[in-house]
């Protein structure tokens, strides 16, 4: 086969974190002579990098493991890799292995670096799988992803100390460890260079970055060196975890030149109760401090939210807590999940697990409040003017324009397509479920 007719399609689930080791992978396996395809059928490489952080994306990643065995079979030459969480999880390698002998690379999230080596080991017809324990070299050495995109996810610590007891990734990704300031400026830089206008520098919780490094630097002295980086025109972060969220980090967002107004800031339940046996380590109240902190300064700024509903003893009390808390804060956008079990976390042994039913009735009153709030909020925008980077043709709508405002609210309008990748100024005119229709008033700057 001609070394450059090589092809890999990546399919990554999970979060923005998992999406940027899925990108990594590609990239390594570029330099193995693998070029990037969305063709199935014609792949000789596919990619499957994966998140275990509820029982229904392992089901649905559990499927299309299986559906990859009637690729294999038309496509002997084909390697599958499966890579990331799902991987990494203590005991799950030899249940995958034996549920999926057609898989030719297993690699856990610690693995990342030394996946060339497992592509070549696969090219040779041999079975490999990696998984440490614990996080070997770091990243560093491994390439970018790919450059040269409007938006690019940037790395700034791996891994997580805070151990809320539903959750696996601590169990996954291992014990947080900060990337020097320098590697992270010199990415962001090298991406800005390759065209890249808007950067999300990603952790688990990127308010406690800096914690374990030798000199006294943190999030905020970051944010404020990443806006200083000429060409950049869009910084975002996720994820910030209340108990960390500092008035020093609400007031480099404020003063920061680039810096999107916009903080997700997970509140999981409103109710004390489920707080503390969730470990999170803070009360509504201090949640709601925190808002009316970030609403003081910033008072145009966008908060998001990720919630848990059924969590383990979760009374209806505890749960009108929970809609109490969506009904007063004005979320712009949450994230809704009905709690499920990870086998080795502390809350798949405690009592009182809530019935699915029950679960699934909790789910849907809470996104029917988050939903008013959501449209709410964004009546809210109109007739004001905000700062879009415009990201190409909308999917729904080809003949208009995209993009997203600060707060990341998508918005639909009219304008030419050179328009791409530059800051537009757009007056909002109506709020649809899940978009803005808004109109161009001038454009900015980025226009090349
Ligand atoms: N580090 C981030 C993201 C963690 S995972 C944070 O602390 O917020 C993303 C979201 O998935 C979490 O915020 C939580 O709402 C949800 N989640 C995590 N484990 C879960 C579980 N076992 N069941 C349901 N939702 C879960
Ligand atoms: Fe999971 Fe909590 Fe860490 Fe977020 S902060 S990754 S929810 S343990």
């Amino acid at each position: 086969m001609n070394h450059q007719d090589k092809k890999v399609v990546t399919l990554a689930y999970g979060c923005q974190m998992s999406e940027r080791d899925a990108d990594t992978l590609t990239a390594i396996s570029a330099q193995e002579g693998y070029i990037r395809s969305n063709d199935l059928e014609n792949a000789d490489l596919i990619i499957i990098n994966t998140c275990c952080v509820r029982e229904s994306a392992e089901n649905k990643i559990l499927g299309k493991i299986g559906e990859m065995k009637k690729l294999k079979e038309k496509n002997p030459h084909l390697k599958i890799a499966v890579s990331g969480c799902m991987v990494q999880q203590p005991g799950a390698l030899e249940r995958l292995q034996h549920r999926a002998p057609h898989v030719d690379i297993w690699a856990g999230t610690h693995n990342l670096p030394e996946f060339g080596r497992l592509i070549q080991q696969a090219e040779e017809n041999q079975k490999v799988a990696e998984v440490w324990d614990e996080p070997g070299p770091a990243l560093e050495a491994t390439p970018l992803a790919e450059k040269g995109k409007l938006k690019a996810s940037v790395n700034i610590s791996y891994g997580c100390n805070n151990f809320c007891t539903y959750c696996i990734v601590p169990h996954v990704r291992g014990r947080e460890r900060s990337r020097k300031p320098e590697d992270i400026l010199c990415e962001v830089q090298e991406l800005v260079e390759s065209g890249c206008k808007e950067i999300t520098l990603l952790g688990q919780n990127v308010n406690s970055y800096g914690h374990d490094l030798d000199i006294s630097y943190d999030f905020a002295d970051l944010l404020k060196q990443v806006d200083k980086i000429p060409g950049l025109l869009r910084v975002r972060f996720l994820t910030s975890h209340p108990k960390d969220l500092s008035d020093k980090l609400i007031g480099a967002v404020a003063a920061g030149e680039h810096l999107c107004e916009h903080f997700h800031l997970p509140i999981q339940s409103g109710s004390n109760e489920i707080l503390k046996r969730m470990n999170r380590k803070y009360t509504r109240e201090y949640y709601l401090n925190r808002i009316e902190k970030i609403r003081e300064i910033i008072p145009e700024a966008s908060i998001t939210t990720d919630v848990i509903v059924g969590f383990p003893g979760e009374t209806e009390g505890d749960f009108e807590q929970t809609l109490d808390i969506i009904d007063t804060v004005r979320f712009s956008q949450a994230f809704t999940f009905m709690y499920s079990k990870r086998s080795g976390t502390p809350a798949a042994v405690m009592p009182d697990q809530i019935p699915l039913d029950v679960k699934k009735r909790r789910l849907q009153l809470l996104m029917d409040h988050q939903n008013d709030q959501s449209l709410e909020w964004r009546k809210g925008m109109l007739g004001k003017i905000y700062e879009v980077l415009v990201e190409g043709p909308s999917k729904s709508n080809p003949d208009r324009l995209t993009g997203r405002t600060p707060g990341n609210e998508l918005v639909v309008f009219s304008g030419d397509l050179e328009l791409k990748g530059s800051l537009v100024k757009v007056r909002m005119l109506e709020a649809r479920s899940w978009t803005l229709l808004g109109e161009i008033v001038t454009s900015l700057a980025g226009i090349s």
